[in-house]
């Protein structure tokens, strides 16, 4: 190892002695170093990543969605205290994509599963740097590895914005969890078809109270719904469930069902085939990104592309054209 320490850092050994014995105040050091965007904190990051690699991996994934407001952190909270319980350590990273372009983030405007962040088996992070949600998706996904190296065996993903992340959520989980409210149409609860489609079970939170026979119903609606998509390649029928995260019911069952997914995968080998396809993604994520980064981050290239937005605003060139010289002129210079 070359132990690369630049200023005003920990040496990559310090971070990654510190990762790897669990040490919650390195380790978010180390979660700074790779949502990093200076130079010398990516090579720092490359190198504790690098290191705690063969130490990573060993924990299930969880993808959490559902539109604000569904009690997604109420019920991270309840299932969060349940996976303690039982013995386990949660690390927990919440994507907030509204926050990339206004400053206001969602997380910031409240206090987010607070018993649950007094717990030493716990550990929350935003994850919501990087200008782009390949970005945030590629930082995350490191994140998260960094989380399991430091002994975290559930990880849980959630997205809090609106209908943006949740396909790179599900490209770096194991299994996918969807939130939903009863007596509200998809369209209501800003749902697409797709992301119905990633779900590997449903949960209808807030049955309790009056809510009960609604949920019920919604249940059996989703169930239909659901039975209309083509079996999934793990093989698992997705499961639709009932649940109140504040009164602390149907958390058990969300835990057992992803038990029951975890066992079938290990043993037809779509865990693994899964996460390797996942891997190989991976990399094409960072190629794009970093491509993007090289191009857009180009001096020259920012001013050419002004000149062209005038000239094909007045009709002077095409846009296809446009995008061919452009392109042309990067790889000279590249
Ligand atoms: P998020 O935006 O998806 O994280 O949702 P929150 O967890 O912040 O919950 C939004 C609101 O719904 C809060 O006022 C919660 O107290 C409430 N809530 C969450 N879960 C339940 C539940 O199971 N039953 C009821 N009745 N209310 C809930």
């Amino acid at each position: 190892m070359k132990n690369y320490k630049p200023k005003g850092r920990l040496s990559a050994k310090e971070y990654i002695d510190g990762i790897l014995s669990g040490d919650r105040v390195i380790l978010s050091r180390g979660i700074t170093i790779v949502e990093s965007n200076l130079e010398s904190d990516k090579i720092l990051a490359k190198e504790i990543i690098h290191a705690i690699l063969p130490h990573s991996g060993n924990s299930i994934r969880i993808g959490i969605t559902g539109v604000p407001g569904v009690g997604k952190s109420t019920f991270i909270e309840a299932f969060g205290q349940h996976l303690i319980k039982k013995g386990h350590k949660v690390g927990i990273l919440s994507i907030d994509p509204s926050s990339q372009r206004s400053k206001g983030s969602i997380l910031g405007d409240k206090t987010r599963m607070e018993e649950l962040a007094n717990l030493d088996e716990a550990y929350i992070r935003p994850s919501a740097t990087g200008d782009t949600l390949g970005g945030v998706a590629n930082k995350t996904g490191e994140t998260m590895l960094l989380c399991e190296a430091a002994g975290y065996d559930v990880i849980l993903i959630e997205t809090v914005g609106v209908g943006q992340s949740e396909t790179a959520v599900h490209g770096l989980t194991d299994f996918f969890l969807l939130l939903m409210l009863s007596g509200a149409g998809d369209e209501l609860q800003g749902i697409k078809k797709g992301i119905m489609e990633m779900a590997d079970m449903v949960v209808i939170n807030k049955a309790d109270g009056d809510n009960i026979k609604k949920s019920e119903m919604a249940k059996r609606q989703y169930q239909n719904a659901l039975h209309i998509f083509p079996l999934s390649e793990s093989g698992w029928s997705p499961v639709v469930t009932t649940a109140s995260a504040i009164k602390n019911i149907g958390i058990d069952t969300v835990w057992n069902e992803i038990e029951k997914y975890k066992t079938l995968v290990d043993e037809n080998g779509y865990f693994k085939k899964n996460r390797s396809n996942q891997q190989i993604q991976w990399m094409y994520n960072n190629i794009n990104e970093e491509l993007k980064r090289m191009f857009y981050g180009s001096k020259a290239i920012a001013n050419q592309l002004q000149d062209l937005e005038k000239d094909i605003l007045a009709s002077k060139i095409s846009p296809v054209k446009a995008a061919q010289l452009i392109i042309e002129s990067f790889k000279k210079n590249m």
